[in-house]
């Protein structure tokens, strides 16, 4: 299982600066911090790019 880099996928930011939170998407880890998770949820088009497939996700 490929794991990625552990900080923000967003903002970069790594564990010592901020607390992450791990979440799996297919068969990856990926982390983001509590700042970002919004973007998920409401706004998945920041995700192009940066997650596969993220333009199928539906915003919220
Ligand atoms: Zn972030």
């Amino acid at each position: 299982m490929e794991s990625h880099d552990k900080n923000c996928i967003i903002c970069k930011k790594d564990e010592d600066q901020i607390p992450l939170v791990k979440f799996d998407y297919k068969q990856t880890s990926f982390w983001i911090c509590p700042q970002h998770i919004p973007v998920i949820i409401h706004d998945p088009s920041q995700l192009n790019g940066l997650l596969p497939d993220a333009d199928k996700f539906e915003a919220v």
